[in-house]
């Protein structure tokens, strides 16, 4: 590769496409995602907290102004803004032990951000944090964490162990009754929810996984009193003696296989699809370099250029270079090459295809380079395009198959056959191991009410399953007819910016700030959408394309809701149809023009 998009050697496009069709039926099940447990009855020791001990403390029976459930990027720039903006009474109601979401439960070894730093941590510039590499590890994320609690008093009025079992709207009161596992029966003049798309685990749901005799646990709740070791890199040195099998291969071991290839004495990695894994090339943030540049706004501006470099947009420049805005460059410089007058969605998608298939060769002949074994490497190659799955970057994964004591169990696309009380089973042969890891994931497809955990009741005794039994309806993503004074903090039918998520919820948290002041400062009780506005807003929605990232073409997994056809309803399921750099120019006009267009203010 000379220039991005410029092939260096030809490409054989219709095998790729047959090969691609190929793995992916070798993949496809009739089960989608019944495949997985759920954790709970005898599996719900699965998600335990292995890190913090529940505090005992008296229900809250009081009222606050702002309560949100959960104190993860959503919860902590939404409270931030609401706090900058003079707001008091904001509660943060989070059912781990203390505030940062997914960073909270994700602490296993080698966990870094996959996006950059500068982007991907909220609120750097407002407390003047320099991230110390371009792509952040998990306690330094986590710390930051802690850092905007304490800078905006979050920790005061905070419930941690704490589960919403139920959101009931007050009509007299014009009000939320929150109710919890704690036994708190609270209100809220205004919620906010930011749950995560990725916090409940799963479990693969292979034959004989009760039976196993060894010990086992999930990557998102990593027991180091098992395997000895801490999140900031000491050596697991109580794994030298144990053979251990890691379940998955996406991002999250991607992440930690280097690491477990380190400490244990053997090491089976349990593979069904390959993940692609680029090129990371992480490096120490420069304090020098990063004063020059963070100059006022500084965040703000590279928020939005990658924004630009990522959805389409057409940037003179890439402040952050990476793998994510690659793709696009590339995309970008093939179409380029297209005369004007054969610019049509076409020739467009079929210049997207040719940058794609280019890009997947080189990552599969970097497996080449980087494994010594050819049967190993071979295995390790992916066979779909690159957004079809969670693109990963590492500098040292690929060279782990290399250490003694590691071995690739490949299960050609079927998964592990069995699990008996000693190990694993693939392809009839046992592998006996002390202990099996679970890097199997987390829940997307299922609803809503499952994942939280809770229902929402709004006017009239409605409840949010019901409103939302045919697709999400929403304005912006975030508003819900019925259902006043509720603000969901998630990408889903505004940005929907998917290589950078926390811009979604940072975005978000700005809106609820300037509404929530609007209807304080107005004396307003409550805020809600108008039905017209969530009507126009959903049917604008349906004239956007899809989501670019995956397809039923590709190989399946939770881009593609394992492989199956998700329904009419998932149609809605989709961000603002000009993307997600046009949708954060066009909510900052509707923030700037005060007038809330689609929202009802009234006492
Ligand atoms: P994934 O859902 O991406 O991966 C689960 C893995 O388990 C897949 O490799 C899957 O195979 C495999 N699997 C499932 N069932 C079986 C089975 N029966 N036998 C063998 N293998 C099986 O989970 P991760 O935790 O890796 O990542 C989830 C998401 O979390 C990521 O996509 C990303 O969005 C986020 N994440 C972000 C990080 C970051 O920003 N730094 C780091 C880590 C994760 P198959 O592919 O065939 O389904």
């Amino acid at each position: 590769m000379t220039e991005a998009g410029t092939p260096t050697r030809p490409i054989d496009k219709e095998a790729l496409r047959q090969k691609y069709l190929l793995e992916r039926d070798k993949r496809l099940r009739a089960d989608g995602n019944d495949q997985y447990l759920e954790l709970k009855g005898e599996h719900a020791h699965y998600l335990e907290d292995p890190y913090t001990p529940v505090q005992p403390r008296a229900p809250k029976t009081d009222h606050v102004t702002f309560a949100f459930i959960g104190a993860g990027f959503a919860g902590l720039a939404t409270a931030a803004r609401l706090k900058e903006a003079g707001v008091q009474g904001v509660r943060l109601i989070e059912k781990g032990g203390d505030v940062g979401g997914t960073w909270y439960w994700n602490r296993y070894p080698g966990a870094q951000c996959d996006t950059a730093s500068m982007i991907y941590m909220p609120l750097l510039e407002e407390t003047g944090h320099m991230p110390t590499e371009k792509y952040a590890h998990a306690p330094e994320i986590l710390a930051h964490c802690q850092r905007i609690a304490r800078h905006y008093d979050l920790y005061d009025d905070a419930l941690f162990h704490t589960q919403v079992e139920s959101l009931t709207w007050d009509e007299a009161g014009s009000r939320w009754q929150i109710r919890t596992q704690r036994g708190d029966a609270f209100t809220a003049q205004f919620i906010g929810l930011g749950t995560g798309p990725l916090h409940i685990p799963k479990l693969p749901g292979i034959p004989g996984i009760d039976t196993f005799q060894g010990h086992s646990f999930h990557t998102s709740r990593w027991d180091y009193a098992y395997t000895g070791g801490d999140p900031l890199g000491a050596p697991m040195d109580k794994l030298r003696d144990k053979r251990v099998a890691i379940i998955g291969t996406g991002a999250t071991s991607v992440q930690c296989i280097p690491h477990l290839a380190r400490s244990c004495q053997q090491l089976f990695v349990c593979q069904r699809t390959p993940s692609s894994v680029d090129v990371r090339a992480n490096a120490p943030i420069d304090p020098e370099w990063f004063a020059r540049i963070a100059t006022p706004g500084w965040q703000q501006r590279w928020l939005e250029n990658f924004t630009e470099n990522q959805a389409g947009g057409s940037p003179t420049v890439d402040l952050v270079q990476d793998g994510w805005t690659d793709l696009n460059r590339r995309i970008r410089a093939q179409i380029g090459r297209l005369p004007p007058g054969e610019r049509t969605v076409a020739t467009m998608l079929a210049a997207y295809e040719d940058a794609d298939f280019q890009k997947m060769e080189e990552i599969r002949a970097r497996v080449d380079e980087l494994v010594d074994d050819a049967d190993t490497a071979a295995k390790l190659k992916a066979w779909y395009r690159q957004l079809c799955k969670r693109p990963c970057f590492h500098d040292a994964y690929l060279q782990s198959f290399n250490e003694p004591g590691v071995t690739l169990l490949d299960t050609d696309g079927q998964g592990v056959e069995r699990i008996t009380p000693r190990g694993v089973v693939v392809a009839g042969v046992e592998y006996p191991v002390d202990c099996i890891i679970y890097a199997s994931g987390f829940e997307v497809g299922t609803a809503f009410q499952r994942r939280a955990g809770f229902d929402l009741t709004g006017e009239g005794g409605r409840t949010l399953s019901e409103h939302w039994a045919n697709g999400m309806r929403t304005l912006h993503g975030m508003h819900v007819h019925g259902f006043p004074n509720a603000f969901f903090v998630q990408p889903t039918q505004g940005a929907n910016l998917i290589s950078n998520v926390p811009h979604n919820l940072t975005d978000g948290a700005r809106s609820i700030a300037a509404v929530v002041s609007h209807a304080l400062a107005g004396g307003h009780a409550r805020v809600e959408v108008t039905p017209e506005a969530e009507e126009a807003w959903v049917e604008l929605l349906r004239t956007a394309p899809g989501r670019m990232t995956s397809s039923p073409d590709c190989t399946p997994g939770y881009y593609n809701n394992e492989g199956r056809d998700p329904g009419p309803a998932a149609r809605l399921n989709v961000g603002y149809p000009a993307g997600p750099a046009a949708y954060f120019k066009y909510i900052a006009a509707w923030r700037a023009s005060g007038r809330y267009e689609g929202l009802a203010f009234s006492s």
